[in-house]
């Protein structure tokens, strides 16, 4: 039978019925391990009591009043992700492209409010993601995004992944920003240098620029800190969170120092739904867990033993596992085979990854997983990984 789905996703054939903590039940009642968590999002895993009972709760009593009104949940979560970061003010979205418009408008109105509105370019680095409307397409520079669909939307730079030559050659007196992942998501879980986010740093002080972090998918505690950039000691002046930041519930943030977001002033941007109760109260229900005591160095130590037992994983498999790649619980296998070859090997095995570029698969587990999931999502790696090799050895006689 022929979708009426918009066919812009080749999607498995699998389709899910519940969720339990890091486990998805299929229609056919088989149980999968789930260490995709729909691409990064569901950080405290499927069914959460406490997220379950946060949105039943809120929906009771009021689900949208739109932002001409004071929104003390929003008010709330706002004030908590302030404490808890870099950041004093944060404007609500409703996905990570949304967050980046926002973090890319405040960057030029920043420099436009100081008199200087030629000042509206923004510096990208190859293999970035940005999400994928007309302007942060613009901004990932991929080609394969871009084509087809306009004149690409103007005033974004993209420079080699770690070139500074490059870098410093294309700053010129219309830059307003430098924008960049701290981890590569999409571009296939490459990991900047901590020695990079500094240089970043340190060009955009000299130049009079703004730094821009991408933690759509880094952040929310998914590297074992509120946010990925967080282990450089490098902060940015503006950052995007999304994915993890509402567990399931669709909500993305801009958040920035209080001199970067000067040119926002009432008027200047807006959202019919961002930041509406029901998201509020669901965000403020992940950070109730995210940041309890103990949490992100459960995160970190689960990291540690994930990324130990992938390594051994490499070691038994040269011909399947090229590269261990990431940080905390967002690991990245760079493989020898196929990438969607093997994510559909490791499928076979009833255990759910995420192909990203450069030939890697994603594993990006919800967080509350223990040492339990791990060994289980092990077993299944190495029995696709089995699969793989005897199906190469097939194709070779
Ligand atoms: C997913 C992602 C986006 C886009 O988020 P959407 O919610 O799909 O709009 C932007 N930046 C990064 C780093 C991402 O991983």
């Amino acid at each position: 039978m022929t979708s009426s789905l918009l066919p812009t996703y080749a999607r498995a054939k699998v389709s899910f019925e519940r969720g339990e903590g890091a486990w998805l039940v299929a229609r056919d009642g088989s149980r999968y391990l789930d260490f995709g968590a729909g691409i990064a999002v569901n950080s405290v895993g499927h069914g959460h009591p406490h997220l379950v009972a946060a949105l039943t709760e809120q929906a009771q009593k009021v689900w949208h009043v739109s932002n001409l009104f004071e929104v003390p949940e929003a008010e709330r979560l706002a004030e908590r992700l302030t404490e808890a970061s870099f950041a004093d003010v944060v404007f609500f979205a409703n996905s990570g492209a949304e967050a980046n418009e926002a973090c890319i408008k405040m960057a030029r109105k920043y420099h436009a409010a100081d008199g200087h509105p030629e000042r509206y370019r923004i510096v990208t680095f190859e293999g970035a993601f940005h999400g994928r409307t007309l302007a942060t397409i613009a901004a990932g520079g991929q080609q394969k995004y871009i084509e087809g669909f306009g004149p690409k939307v103007d005033g974004f730079d993209q420079v080699p992944f770690g070139d500074l030559e490059a870098l410093k050659a294309v700053i010129t007196p219309e830059t307003a920003a430098l924008m960049i992942e701290p981890i590569q998501g999409e571009g296939g879980l490459r990991v900047v240098s901590h020695e990079w986010l500094r240089t970043l740093r340190a060009l955009c002080d000299e130049h009079g620029l703004l730094l821009i972090m991408d933690e759509v998918q880094t952040g929310i505690g998914r590297t074992g800190k509120l946010f990925a950039h967080e282990w450089s000691g490098v902060t940015p002046d503006i950052l995007s969170s999304a994915k993890g930041i509402g567990g399931g519930f669709p909500m993305g943030a801009c958040l920035a120092t209080r001199e970067a977001a000067r040119g926002m002033v009432v008027g200047t941007h807006g959202t019919t739904f961002g930041g509406n109760p029901l998201a509020m109260a669901v965000g403020n229900a992940v950070l109730d867990i995210i940041l309890a005591p103990g949490f992100l160095e459960h995160v970190r130590q689960t990291g540690l033993l994930l990324k130990q037992r992938l390594a051994a994983l490499k070691d038994r498999y040269p011909d399947i596992v090229d590269e261990i790649r990431g940080e905390g619980l967002m690991m990245g296998l760079r493989l020898v085979v196929t990438n969607t070859d093997f994510a559909a090997a490791a499928r076979d095995e009833h255990l759910l990854v995420i192909p990203a570029g450069d030939n890697v698969v994603r594993l990006l587990p919800p967080l509350i997983i223990g040492e339990a999931e791990v060994a289980a999502a092990l077993d299944k790696l190495e029995a696709a990984c089995a699969a793989m090799e005897t199906r190469g050895r097939r194709a070779a006689e």
